[in-house]
């Protein structure tokens, strides 16, 4: 397919303490594709993830999404504009219920600093709405029998079908998946990946960091190799997974 890339960055620049944790020189993020971030522990990738979706900030650099820039801007705005994102550890939210967990999807928030208390205040305008569409989204999961337990009762595997499933709910153009694998068990492994190329195959752009190698070589479009903040290498996974360079400077044992 000819390119056609929904992010373009340019010397993206994030700095911890003098240390470069991201030093992007320049990447592009193919529209409709899954691509792969990966690279050894520290690289940067999940850094990179922060900034682009607004929950961190450059300290120089500017990218676009939808040709539009998008350097500086909120996670909230860039929720709004199509952006979302999970997070590695899915530990906020466990003692909602599955259901209010969807609700607080719609809100295009995460939810840390909201108390239960407030949600029905949040949702009341459009609840028939938001509710229809979470009920929708909990089936496609396979997570309709759980709409009334706490979060905090589902397994590994089903907190991250959860985790998805509420970032579908403002009908992002693009997912940013941070370690969808992390602490799934193999019952799920599968499901999870369908969920993931049935995204991709609805037209959706999906962006993860993973050190599941399984997954990155069976899913990817592309790879991208991040190593010291920089990209390193990128390619189609079958490519990346043989460069013997790449394998044995960046990914290990994997
Ligand atoms: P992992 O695979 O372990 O998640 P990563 O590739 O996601 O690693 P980052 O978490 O982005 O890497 O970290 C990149 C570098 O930035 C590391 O040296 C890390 O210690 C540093 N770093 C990240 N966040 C902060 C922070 N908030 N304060 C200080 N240093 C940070």
């Amino acid at each position: 397919p000819k390119p056609d890339p929904i992010i373009v960055a340019s010397d993206v620049r994030r700095t911890f303490g003098g240390i470069n944790a991201v030093d992007v020189e320049h990447l592009e993020v193919q529209r409709g594709a899954i691509t792969a971030l990966i690279g050894p522990n520290g690289a940067g990738k999940t850094t990179l993830f922060n900034l682009l979706t607004g929950f961190d900030r450059a300290d120089a650099g500017q990218w676009t999404f939808e040709g539009r820039p998008a350097q500086g801007k909120p996670a909230a705005r860039m929720a709004g504009a199509g952006m979302v994102r999970t997070f590695q550890l899915t530990k906020a939210l466990s003692r909602m219920t599955v259901m209010d967990n969807m609700r607080l999807g719609a809100t295009g928030q995460r939810g840390e600093n909201l108390f239960g208390s407030l949600l029905p205040w949040l949702w009341r305008a459009q609840e028939a709405e938001v509710t229809e569409r979470a009920r929708e989204l909990l089936e496609r999961f396979k997570l309709d029998g759980k709409a009334d337990d706490f979060a905090g009762s589902l397994s590994g595997g089903q907190r991250k079908l959860l985790e998805m499933a509420r970032a579908l709910m403002t009908r992002p153009t693009m997912v940013m998946l941070d370690e969808p694998m992390a602490g799934v068990n193999p019952a799920l492994t599968q499901s999870l990946l369908g969920h993931i190329q049935a995204l991709r195959d609805e037209g959706m752009t999906v962006l993860f960091v993973e050190h599941d190698m399984h997954m990155v070589r069976h899913i990817s479009d592309w790879v991208v190799v991040m190593a010291e903040g920089r990209t390193v290498a990128e390619g189609p996974p079958e490519t990346i997974m043989q460069d013997q360079a790449v394998v044995d400077a960046y990914l290990g044992a994997h």
